[in-house]
């Protein structure tokens, strides 16, 4: 997005701008200045022509909701600008939109590496449901990336990391394990949820697609699931015959090659009108319009989380219950320079902690809090806490458990946005308690 009045010198939008106008503009018939929830299955053809190219893709236009909704249009578009990438397809749900992304690249028989550092729920997608399509995923040791490249084989086709990692407190050297999938020829996925683009740009630092679940702090106020996949536009994908799906003509649309027609945009297009027309996990207008609605501040609150999550970890590290806190925005966290590094807005408001009294003293703070609600969702306004171990890190083994960052001791805060001063109040005396 940019304003192009000087015309030999473009002007940019600023993040902040792009926020609250990006993909949007007053409708042209009503003038309706927001965006409306366009709540309409399909779309009125002109003609038998028009519905031809429209089938074909050889125009863009609307056909029906599963594959695109002006709604959802808007955000896509608004995400695209935001992560600095060149298109964006919504998906359900977070899931969904990994499910799309890795449908796109992968024939059975493929394999990817990922980061043990992930949210539950993906290690679980990845190791267990994607085994059964055929999709082999090997778990490293994120801290040093040469452990990326030690484990690529002939049949890896991506790399898959959290760069700021849930439960939180982590941060990984995007920089260096994307030279390691640049050096191999395959496509570096970010799941840039915890984050958001307000505080990392991984396609700034060579990233080629960036997951984000929606239903965290994009949608922000805990009313809306989604998800996003959104693509650099920069990935080569015909350089190695590494990605038939992308340069092979689908037989769907009459032999058309998504990498030589769509070019940049290419694997948008066929996550789009391959795996979201064949499997269906649209974003639904409403959610896509929450979501619209909550990006517009997304600056203001995250600015406004990070400053809340550096007092509440600050104050917990001086407390004599409290054993550790893993925040890479503290000085003590060994991840404290990569934060610098790569996340100078902050290091987010998602972070760890383990008390004195180990898992015992961690279910009973659990159950102490009035302020913090006992949940397992992220990034809203409320400020939320959990036990991973017996929750959203349950289904792992011990070992995986362990490695991911969730051990039994572990208590994790997504600190929101209201007065600082009162969450600590509250852990103090559930703390007391
Ligand atoms: C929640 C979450 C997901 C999954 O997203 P859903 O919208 O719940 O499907 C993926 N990655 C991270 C980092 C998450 O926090």
């Amino acid at each position: 997005m940019s304003d192009d009045r000087r015309k030999n010198k473009p002007h940019k939008f600023g993040f902040e701008t792009r926020a609250v106008h990006a993909g949007a503009a007053p409708d042209p018939i009503t003038g309706a200045r927001n965006t409306p929830i366009y709540q309409t299955t399909s779309y009125v053809f002109d003609d038998v022509d028009h519905a031809a190219d429209l089938f074909n893709l050889q125009t863009f236009g609307f056909i029906y909701s599963r594959l695109t909704n002006p709604t959802v249009s808007v955000l896509e578009e608004r995400l695209a600008s935001l992560e600095n990438g060149r298109a964006c397809v919504c998906a359900a749900s977070g899931h969904a939109a990994q499910f799309l992304a890795f449908f796109t690249l992968f024939e059975p028989g493929d394999e990817f590496i990922a980061s043990k550092n992930l949210y539950g729920g993906s290690i679980t997608q990845f190791g267990l449901s994607f085994k059964r399509l055929g999709w082999t995923c090997h778990f490293v040791d994120p801290f040093d990336p040469e452990n990326f490249r030690l484990a690529l084989t002939p049949k890896t086709k991506a790399i898959f990391i959290e760069v700021l990692a849930n439960p939180g407190g982590v941060v990984l050297d995007l920089e260096a394990i994307a030279v390691v999938a640049q050096d191999a020829g395959i496509p570096l996925i970010v799941d840039n949820t915890i984050a958001t683009p307000y505080l990392l740009k991984p396609i700034d630092w060579g990233a080629d697609l960036v997951i984000h679940s929606t239903t965290k702090f994009l949608s922000g106020h805990g009313t809306s699931m989604g998800g996003a996949l959104i693509e650099s536009g920069r990935f080569d994908w015909a350089r190695n015959g590494k990605f038939p799906s992308m340069t092979e003509p689908e037989p769907a649309y009459h032999g058309l090659t998504f990498h030589e027609t769509f070019g940049d945009f290419g694997f948008t297009m066929k996550a789009r009108a391959v795996a979201l027309r064949d499997f269906g996990p649209s974003m639904s207008p409403a959610n896509a319009f929450y979501t619209i609605t909550a990006i517009e501040s997304l600056s203001a609150r995250m600015d406004r989380h990070v400053a809340n999550a550096e007092a509440v970890a600050k104050f917990l590290e001086a407390h004599p219950s409290v054993a550790w806190v893993s925040y890479a925005g503290l000085k003590s966290s060994r991840f404290h320079n990569l934060a610098k590094k790569y996340l100078p807005k902050g290091a987010g408001s998602l972070f760890t902690f383990g008390l004195n009294g180990g898992y015992d003293a961690g279910i009973k703070l659990v159950e102490s809090v009035n302020l913090f609600s006992h949940l397992a969702n992220i990034g809203d306004t409320r400020s939320l806490i959990l036990h991973p171990a017996s929750t959203t890190h349950r289904q792992l083994t011990d070992e995986q458990r362990e490695a991911a960052g969730a051990g039994p001791d572990v208590i994790r805060l997504s600190v929101g946005l209201e007065s600082a001063d009162d969450l600590i109040d509250d852990l103090e005396c559930a703390l007391a308690a």
